[in-house]
């Protein structure tokens, strides 16, 4: 099927052509021409689908008839993040290069005055948070009543963030003769409320579920030790040893082993970000910017990037923890192979994780393959004491093994918890500049010099928040 079928205006198709896209996605397919219709669409679709372009090429379509008037926005779009809500203007940005569209984005972190100039102009598209929404309206700064169009986006990702109430609250302020177009990707009895309520007669359109959008990700799994430093060791590997890789995010479970692995990387010399929930919107989205922009290949990240985030092109997604809902894992390696692209995805499984990997295959419908040998979970897991306790006999050996296996490798410290009040924030060490690592023995991790050179490049536009020394101690081994 080709885009030219569905209804869409010559610009948008000329816009479509431009980004390379020649086939529509089975959401776009589905839901683009009741879109033009006018009629009230529910979308089941989650990220990586497409979803997005399935309401934006429409909506510039039908926004070429008509102007807008100062405070007026004529379509509204509720996102539950600003990630998303700034996904959806590089949307409109990129298939709207052949019109004058004014788009306004009202999400937090952004001045109020700023904002306000934008709606005064008039805006075609607004797209916003829903607290950040009502926030402009009860100063009066906004008028509802000129929305033709609703699209409400991620709503279970709304109801999971407690949005309910507000999004109920700006659908009673919009006329009620608007179009609405509703995405979610599961339909828990609260969204069902919601749609029963607020759509009229609205045309189904249901896309596959992710664990059968993910068949374009190619998925393993490999075992480790079950010591953080084992893992770290088995994740560089894994980053050195795959040839085809372009950029990776690495899920961590917690917070504060987002910080420990993205300093320990740092400092093996890869180019490294870190994103997570606790990180303020400007350091978040300068973060993601350069792990688009290529200037980060590798990004760690929590939970909370695995939901929704439009990054176009993941090559790689490795697990450093398995998650503990088998949900995530859906939600985390689809990240990569979006929208018929072939990505890989390797989780590192330690005797720890029998039940969550049993979860896991459970809900893909398959057993995930192994990468080497297959761990043996019969047999009990012993953690080895941190090495930082180890004893001065231990040590001796440890060095011993370490100077016949890994010679060549530049000393690396691994840090200690992080001091109170910076347990969230990664944090970088000041000397930033190392020499190039060099190569280790055979049988040794690294084996030869890295295939892509970027990714060990260090990263001079590593924000400068992040360039704060760590408080923490180090330990040497
Ligand atoms: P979304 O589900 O909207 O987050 O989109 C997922 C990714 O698919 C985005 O990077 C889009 O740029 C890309 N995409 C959207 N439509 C198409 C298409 N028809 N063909 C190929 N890629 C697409």
């Amino acid at each position: 099927m080709s885009f030219s079928t569905l209804g869409l205006s010559e610009k948008v198709l000329a816009a479509v052509e431009a980004s390379g896209y020649t086939e529509p996605t089975a959401i776009q397919a589905g839901a683009i021409p009741y879109v033009l219709e006018r009629r009230d669409v529910l979308g089941i679709a989650q990220t990586g689908t497409g979803k997005t372009a399935s309401f934006t090429l429409p909506m510039i379509t039908l926004l070429e008839k008509g102007r807008a008037r100062a405070r007026m926005p004529r379509t509204l779009i509720l996102e539950p993040t600003r990630e998303l809500a700034a996904q959806v203007e590089d949307n409109f940005n990129r298939y709207g290069v052949n019109h004058k569209l004014n788009v306004a984005l009202l999400i937090g972190g952004v001045s109020f005055a700023e904002q306000d100039r934008k709606l005064e102009r008039g805006a075609d598209v607004l797209i916003a948070t829903p607290g950040r929404l009502l926030d402009h309206f009860e100063r009066g700064k906004l008028l509802l009543q000129g929305v033709d169009i609703l699209v409400i986006d991620e709503a279970d990702r709304m109801l999971d963030m407690g949005f309910i109430p507000d999004i109920e609250r700006i659908c009673k302020l919009i006329p009620f003769t608007r179009q609405t177009l509703f995405f979610s990707a599961t339909m828990p009895s609260e969204i069902q409320r919601l749609t029963d309520t607020f759509l009229q007669n609205p045309a189904k359109v249901e896309v596959a579920k992710a664990s059968s959008t993910a068949e374009t990700v190619n998925q393993r799994i490999v075992a480790s030790e079950p010591e953080d430093y084992e893992k770290r060791a088995k994740l560089r590997e894994l980053i050195e040893g795959a040839d085809d890789l372009q950029n990776a995010i690495v899920f961590c479970n917690r917070k504060r082993d987002v910080a420990t692995l993205f300093r320990s990387l740092v400092r093996h010399e890869f180019s490294v970000g870190a994103l997570h929930g606790d990180m303020d919107q400007r350091s978040r989205m300068t973060m993601l910017d350069n792990f688009k922009k290529g200037n980060i290949k590798v990004l760690v990240a929590s939970d909370v990037a695995a939901r929704g985030l439009d990054i176009p092109s993941v090559s790689h997604v490795f697990n450093f923890d398995l998650p503990i809902q088998a949900e995530d894992y859906v939600h985390r390696i689809g990240r990569t192979g979006r929208a018929g692209r072939d990505g890989t995805a390797i989780s590192i499984v330690t005797g720890k994780d029998e039940k969550a990997l049993q979860a896991i295959n459970e809900t893909i419908g398959k057993e995930l393959e192994w990468i080497g040998d297959p761990l043996d979970f019969s047999i009990p897991v012993e953690e080895k004491k941190p090495r930082r306790r180890s004893t001065r006999g231990q040590r001796d050996k440890n060095r011993s093994r370490r100077a016949k296996t890994e010679t060549q490798e530049p000393a690396v410290q691994e840090t200690e918890s992080l001091p109170a009040g910076l347990e969230e924030q990664p944090i970088v060490p000041m000397h930033t500049e190392r020499r190039a690592p060099a190569p280790r023995a055979r049988g040794g991790r690294r084996t030869s010099q890295p295939k892509d050179e970027a990714i060990f490049r260090n990263a001079s536009h590593i924000p400068a928040f992040l360039l704060k020394p760590a408080r923490s101690k180090v330990q040497s081994h």
